[in-house]
């Protein structure tokens, strides 16, 4: 087995249902995407899923693994806790990668926990991302649980948990969602099925919905690009008519559809652009710049109010706690002393004026 497969349970949201893009996986093979260094989200996420690994591996113990990112640690402990809450230490299995022969021989992957207790069958998922991830209907996990019901016989229900440390939502961090065994068998497992026999056939399709934010040829697909400006030239069209209930609901859904798919491509063209911008390459009018983050102090806060007062300001009262907050209070010289904005990395910008200035003066 390849690290990567042709059909990765990752983007099963994307290739894996009927109205997802089947093309996307031979689509993928033949433009692989370029090789990019890692990105600190994205070291935190594996780091994240090892130390919860070992957690787990270890019942909890095993002399503390640890992270040096509390963060990152209490994400793990709070995934570990929970999985080895839901089954005992000899019905899991923890990162085993597994052929997902029941959908497709090029299906395989790496479920992060799976285990049975009594007749239901556990898969959990644990993202270390900020963007919020339903359980319901959550086809990576589905496609996990078809690589384990093999393993597993006597299943009667599937639960799948989406552990989300770093995800305010109202019900906690942990989405479950739980369906019977059959409705996966009828719906589910077919459906993946059925799609992954398109997707290795020549008449796999594009099609656009809400996965193509998660493609990164978005910015070069025709169907996506054609897709967004389609819905931007019909969400554009003025409303000439004082319009009813039902049409006003029907156009909010359009405009909103539209301004969805022209973010999902628009963030993938900043994406590429970036890239190469990175890469020394030049982009007409694009630049990289430092951003700049919030005002914050450059001492502890009790350390700046004695050097405010060594200055003749008094900037202790009560509610003064940011260098926003005691800018009325500062002269200038003193609050760039006092304060700074740390760099936080580096924006996009795109000044089209100039760059039409050059084109057109
Ligand atoms: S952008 Fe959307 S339609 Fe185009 S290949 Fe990607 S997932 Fe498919």
């Amino acid at each position: 087995m390849s690290a990567h497969a042709f059909l990765p349970p990752s983007s099963a949201h994307i290739w894996g249902h009927r109205r997802g893009c089947q093309a996307w996986p031979a689509l993928m093979r033949d433009n692989p995407p370029d090789d990019v260094p890692e990105t600190q989200d994205q070291r935190d996420g594996h780091e994240a899923h090892s130390v919860g690994a070992a957690l787990i591996l270890g019942d909890g113990s095993a002399n503390k693994v640890c992270s040096d990112n509390p963060e990152i640690q209490e994400a793990a402990e709070l995934y570990a806790a929970y999985c080895t809450s839901l089954v005992t230490r000899d019905n899991r299995s923890v990162e085993w990668k597994l052929r997902i022969t029941s959908v497709h021989e090029k299906n395989w992957g790496t479920p992060d926990f799976l285990g049975v207790s009594n007749d239901t069958l556990h898969v959990v998922d644990l993202k270390y991302g900020m963007r919020e991830i339903s359980a319901f209907e959550n086809w990576q996990c589905l496609d996990y649980a078809a690589a384990a019901i093999g393993f597993f016989p006597g299943i009667k229900k599937i639960k799948i948990h989406i552990v989300q440390p770093r995800v305010y939502r109202s019900g906690g961090p942990i989405d479950t969602w739980e369906l019977s065994f059959s409705d996966f068998i009828d719906n589910y497992l077919t459906q993946l099925k059925e799609s992954a026999d398109i997707a290795t056939s020549s008449g796999a399709q594009t099609r656009t919905g809400k996965h193509c934010r998660d493609c990164v040829m978005r910015y070069k697909c025709r169907a996506a690009l054609n897709a967004g400006a389609a819905l931007f030239e019909v969400a554009c069209e003025p409303v000439t008519f004082e319009p009813d209930a039902e049409s006003l609901g029907l156009y909010y859904s359009l405009v909103r559809r539209a301004s969805e798919q022209i973010g999902y491509i628009l963030k993938g063209v900043e994406g590429e652009i970036t890239a190469r911008l990175k890469s020394g390459e030049k982009v007409s009018g694009c630049a990289l710049e430092p951003a700049y983050g919030r005002l914050t102090w450059r001492y502890p806060v009790e350390e700046v109010i004695e050097l405010a007062n060594a200055f003749g300001v008094d900037i202790s009262k009560p509610g003064v706690k940011t260098p926003t907050q005691a800018k009325k209070e500062l002269p200038v010289e003193l609050l760039v002393k006092l304060a700074h904005r740390p760099l936080n990395g580096l924006k996009l910008n795109n000044n089209i004026n100039d760059l039409a200035r050059r084109i057109f003066s």
